[in-house]
């Protein structure tokens, strides 16, 4: 093979490759455009090569594409255009980086893995820029759902304990940095043992899911979070509430139990299945979990005080 036989058989390499490819010159026009990254996208070569919008093929609005950034050592914009980077870094072999693409040929999304890596002359200069992709949309909605399903609580799906504990500080540390204060909710049902005794274990479970859906019908705030804290205690984590918001939350979730109006035989409280609710507002720098510890508190004075009521406190030592 002579040197004009080598670069045809190049070329047909790269345009037969089963992973989908396009490569960019040096002016960020498309050179190649292979026939797995037609049957990706839905768009042939010939509307690609020799252009500079193969963004279309990927977005619904002008973006620079992998490729793109690595031609003009746009490094730096790689985080806030894409939902992921690669492992590695950014080296002079190239980057990876995943993203949600619209594909607005195909007409539905794909997640695809990418990666972009410059080509060089002899004399080092770049020439060229190579992307290759892969779609991983059923590996990654897997992962996902894997993710989400281990945060919910199976029984109500409402978030866990685990996410609470975790949501808790994050949100802790949000208000203190914000000067904002933090809300916290702490509900019980009341009589609850009462319930299963009366009505047994599996009706038990259908009136926790009931009032856990009346919890989260309850939500505001865009950060707002309704968790379950274990067995048949909620809680509500609500950044930025002031003491006038969470005691008008607290008050509203009582409500919302109330009214699913489930009769309950058992309860010392109601005919009917109710909740009492402790509610704690931190203003400081106090740790999180004092503030459960003020919710838990005045969520005993509500059973105390007779149940199916609320009580609003701020931790002691944040009073003065
Ligand atoms: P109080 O008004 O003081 O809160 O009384 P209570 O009976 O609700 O309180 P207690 O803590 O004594 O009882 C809680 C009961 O909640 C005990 C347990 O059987 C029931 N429980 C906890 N988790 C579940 C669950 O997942 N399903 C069902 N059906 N019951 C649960
Ligand atoms: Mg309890
Ligand atoms: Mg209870």
């Amino acid at each position: 093979m002579n040197g004009q036989g080598h670069q045809k058989f190049a070329i047909s390499l790269m345009e037969h490759l089963v992973v989908p490819t396009f490569v960019i010159d040096a002016d960020g026009r498309v050179m190649i455009w292979n026939k797995a990254c037609e049957r990706l996208t839905g768009v042939s070569a010939a509307d690609m090569v020799g252009g500079r919008d193969h963004w279309r093929a990927f977005y619904d609005a002008p973006r620079p594409c992998l490729a793109d950034l690595v031609l003009g050592q746009r490094y730096s914009e790689i985080q806030k255009l894409y939902e992921s980077r690669g492992p590695f870094g950014f080296s002079d072999f190239g980057v990876s980086a995943e993203n949600w693409c619209v594909m607005p040929r195909l007409g539905h999304r794909l997640y695809l893995a990418i990666d972009a890596g410059p080509i060089y002359d002899e004399a080092g200069k770049l020439t060229a820029v190579i992307e290759t992709l892969r779609d991983i949309t059923v590996q990654h909605t897997a992962q996902l759902e894997l993710e989400s399903l281990a945060a919910r609580d199976g029984l109500t799906g409402l978030a866990n304990r685990r996410v609470f504990d975790a949501k808790l500080i994050e949100a802790k540390l949000r208000c203190v940095k914000e000067q904002k204060p933090l809300g916290l909710l702490m509900i019980d049902i009341d009589f609850f043992k009462g319930y299963n005794d009366a009505y047994g274990h599996q009706r038990g479970d259908e009136c926790l899911r009931l009032v856990a859906e009346a919890i989260a019908s309850c939500l505001r705030g865009p950060n707002d979070l309704a968790a379950r804290y274990g067995g048949e205690e909620f809680a509500l984590i609500l950044p930025g509430a002031s003491p006038h918001v969470v005691g008008g939350a607290a008050e509203r979730i009582r409500e919302a139990v109330e009214s699913l109006a489930i009769p309950h035989r058992g309860s010392g409280a109601s005919k009917c299945v109710t909740a009492s609710v402790g509610a704690a507002v931190a203003s400081g720098a106090a740790e999180a979990e004092s503030l459960v510890n003020a919710a838990d508190a005045a969520l005993y004075q509500a059973k105390r005080a007779g149940r199916n009521r609320v009580r609003l406190t701020t931790p002691a030592h944040e009073a003065a």
